[in-house]
């Protein structure tokens, strides 16, 4: 087809698609009328797609001069427009999308959107305003009133860069009650116009912590020493195992100062940020003077606009953000070291399409920008201590002691076995040890957290005859519906399933044999109904945090203002009140049940075990005066809970290491997951055969593939799922695999495919 205006081509692009199919992994070629010159790579244009010549958005790969060798009678369409109004990627950016398209195999299309928040490409928040200034050659012959004198006095004493000013301001500093003598002078000349546009948007209060350490301790000043001294000498890979409360933060800040100080930019990567508040207000306070950009998904569109153009613009000397601020519009030039707290975190995943890892990416960047990176955490991520001490791709340094005024908290596992009640079904939420734990911390005005990872009230609605068996499950997938109260004290309630959020009222009766239903296990709201039940507390003394209570970012911020306050004095939540909070007058942490993660049929389900209890008991010990830690477990041996609860990692992870050597899954393997589904369980099943033997066909050495089988949730919302994973022994060699594989299946709806896989499920 010719252009649409019969123009003929000048240059040929090649574009990718923004489809979520990954058909054209390389791009396609499009011609480039002159019109549209000049065209770069890195913008966004529409281009005509199929037979119908749908328009679609398509981003710009790479310009040449030369047309294509296209088979006889076809040829070459044209670019439609381009989008004028969008900043383009910039090139280090437009690489990293494509890296990332390849090494996680996903359409190239989305990966490069992946890079461009939303408000940015759609502009919001932009604000154009009218703003004034003395006129360069008034005319002179205007009679000027003593009011519009007063304007112009005002003017001409107001320092340059105060210049222009809106009119509003400038009526106030006049004294003026009304606008009228701005717009007369405006009207005669005397005062110039500008129209000027910027990005705005209003900012709930960050509240700021400023205090620096007296005195860093052996351990941190080495620790700096070492990292330091590869600040501007290239790529070096390091991961910082200090245990919580030793002072990481301390050492990120001192890092980021030696490293802006060279006119570079850090970035610093945090788990999703609105649940780690006080790393953001430690930095910004900390740095007052200096720009810091924020980027998280709990801004507004205006924000993330602003914050995103100020990195753009080159202005930021700090961005700080979650996952997806590894995108961040930083040439690598300009970067010149990056952070990943908690980089164990599986919040850096994203589980759609691009799956990738935050801190993986992260690593790549600092690759290619040729500047450190340091990986943090108390509970290292298998894959990073494998790194670190059986690779020796990356530098291991530790912080064994907690620092100074900080004490290790008594850490105690209660077997909950044992506490059956007599004469009664079932285990009670609080055993006697951490009840009176409660009690004792609360009449010596200590503070106390709360762990359970369990959203709802009851995670089971069942038949109350033993011989029924009836549970409620959900009519679109393979899991039971979760019970949820409307309000805490609310007797009425409904279930939700927590998979594709279907919701239905609870049937009074069982459907199979008519017996009363009844509500099995204990989620958040049910402990905080028993804890506002039975604690010798007012009620608002009370919260609860969870993502059903913290629907905004400020929800958050308020509740965690208040326990900081110590107007909450129990704060029960699931793992968000696990991550780096930092109160002093913690004395308590009590975990509800340290086995929601122990049983998954996941081979990380002893890693996670490990980190969470970790993570939780971490959260106290942060003032004066002793704390205590109580794990409440039915599996009171299990390897993860007696080895948290004596902060033995080293042991936890040389242990976890032999097993998963000897089980050969990562990280003593590469793996990627094949998720196929369709809409019939017998189809899924044929589907996924066949794409099992498409894959053993590829002509790739070295690799192992798991046999076809429902996945752990066969069903999702009425589509079925089968899995299946492919294992080698070497990154390259899976690389070299999956290219291959990427030109026989198209991911897309049908087949997801996950590269370094963190969920199993
Ligand atoms: P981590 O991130 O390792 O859990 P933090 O950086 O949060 O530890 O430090 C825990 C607490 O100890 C913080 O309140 C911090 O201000 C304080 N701290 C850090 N280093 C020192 C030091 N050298 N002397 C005294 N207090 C310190
Ligand atoms: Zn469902
Ligand atoms: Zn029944």
């Amino acid at each position: 087809m010719a252009g649409l205006f019969d123009e003929p081509s000048v240059k040929y692009a090649r574009v990718a698609v923004e489809r979520g199919v990954d058909q054209f992994p390389d791009g396609l070629t499009y011609g480039v009328p002159e019109r549209l010159l000049p065209l770069n790579a890195g913008q966004l244009v529409t281009v005509p797609l199929g037979r119908g010549n749908t328009p679609t958005s398509a981003w710009v790969l790479s310009i040449r001069d030369e047309a294509p060798e296209l088979a006889p009678g076809k040829e070459t369409k044209q670019i439609y427009e381009k989008d004028r109004d969008t900043i383009a990627l910039l090139p280090d950016i437009l690489d990293l999308a494509i890296w990332m398209s390849q090494y996680y195999c996903a359409p190239i299309g989305p990966s490069l959107s992946t890079m461009l928040p939303g408000p940015v490409r759609q502009g919001t928040g932009i604000v154009t305003r009218q703003l004034v200034d003395l006129a360069e050659n008034p005319p002179t012959d205007v009679r000027i009133t003593p009011k519009q004198q007063v304007v112009l006095d005002t003017l001409a004493n107001l320092p340059k860069h105060a210049l222009p000013i809106e009119p509003s301001a400038l009526m106030k500093l006049a004294g003026l009650g009304s606008k009228s003598p701005i717009d007369k002078l405006i009207a005669h000349k005397q005062l110039r116009c500008h129209r000027v546009s910027r990005i705005e948007a209003t900012w709930f209060k960050q509240a700021l912590d400023a205090r620096v350490p007296q005195q860093l301790t052996d351990e941190q000043t080495n620790v700096i020493d070492a990292i330091g001294a590869t600040v501007n000498t290239g790529y070096s890979s390091h991961l910082l195992f200090g245990v919580t409360g030793s002072g990481k933060t301390e050492i990120y800040i001192r890092l980021i100062q030696q490293a802006i100080a060279q006119g570079g930019t850090a970035l610093v990567l945090v788990p999703e940020i609105s649940l780690t508040p006080q790393t953001a207000a430690r930095l910004m306070g900390r740095f007052p003077d200096k720009r810091i950009a924020i980027l998280h998904s709990a801004l507004t569109k205006s924000q993330r606009h602003q914050q995103w153009a100020l990195v753009a613009e080159g202005k930021a000397d700090i961005v700080l953000g979650a996952r997806s601020a590894v995108f961040a519009p930083l040439q690598d030039e300009q970067l010149k070291i990056i952070i990943v707290d908690e980089e164990h975190d599986h919040s850096y995943k994203q589980d759609n399409a691009p799956r990738y890892n935050g801190r993986d990416v992260a690593i790549r960047r600092a690759w290619t920008a040729k500047c450190p990176i340091i990986l943090g955490s108390a509970t290292p991520s298998m894959e990073s201590w494998w790194n670190a001490t059986r690779r020796n791709v990356s530098t291991l340094h530790k912080l064994t002691k907690r620092a100074p005024g900080l004490t290790a908290p008594s850490i105690e596992v209660v077997d909950m076995r044992k506490e059956r009640i007599h004469g009664e079904i079932g285990y009670p939420i609080l055993s006697s040890r951490l009840q009176t734990a409660i009690n004792q911390t609360l009449a010596t005005e200590g503070q106390i957290l709360l762990l359970l990872n369990r959203r709802g009230f009851a995670p089971w609605i069942a038949c109350a005859s033993r011989t029924c068996g009836w549970m409620l499950k959900c009519d679109h997938c393979d899991a039971s519906m979760v019970y949820h109260r409307k309000k805490p004290l609310e007797q009425a309630g409904f279930v939700r399933c927590h998979h594709c959020s279907t919701e239905q009222r609870v049937p009074k009766t069982c459907p199979d044999c008519s017996k009363k239903v009844i509500q099995l296990g204990a989620g958040t709201q049910r402990v905080e109904a028993f804890l506002r039940e039975s604690l010798q507390i007012p009620s608002e003394q009370i919260s609860r945090l969870d993502t059903d209570t913290t629907r905004k970012a400020s929800d958050l911020h308020t509740t965690l203002e208040r326990f900081g306050a110590g107007e909450i004095r129990v704060l029960l939540g699931t793992q968000m009140i696990a991550k780096g909070l930092d109160f002093p007058n913690v004395k308590l942490v009590g975990i509800i049940d340290a086995d929601t993660a122990i049983d998954l049929p996941d081979f990380r389900a002893s890693e996670r075990t490990y980190q969470l209890v970790s993570q939780v008991c971490g959260r106290c010990g942060r003032g004066e005066g002793s704390a205590t830690a109580i794990i409440q477990t039915f599996s009171p041996d299990a390897p993860a809970i007696i080895l948290a609860s004596k902060t033995e990692y080293e042991t936890f992870a040389t242990n976890e290491l032999q097993f998963r050597q000897n089980a050969f899954v990562p990280p003593a393997c590469r793996m990627a997951r094949f998720i196929i589904k369709d809409n019939s369980f017998e189809r899924t099943a044929v589907r996924a055969d066949s794409l099992l033997a498409r894959l053993q066909s590829i002509d790739a050495i070295g690799m192992t593939f798991s046999p076809v089988a429902p996945c752990v949730l066969p069903r999702i919302a009425d589509r079925f799922r089968f899995d299946l994973t492919v294992t080698s022994a070497t990154s390259q060699s899976m690389q070299n695999f999956l290219q291959e594989a990427r030109k026989i299946i198209k991911s897309g709806r049908d087949v997801a495919i996950d590269v370094d896989p963190l969920s199993m499920l």
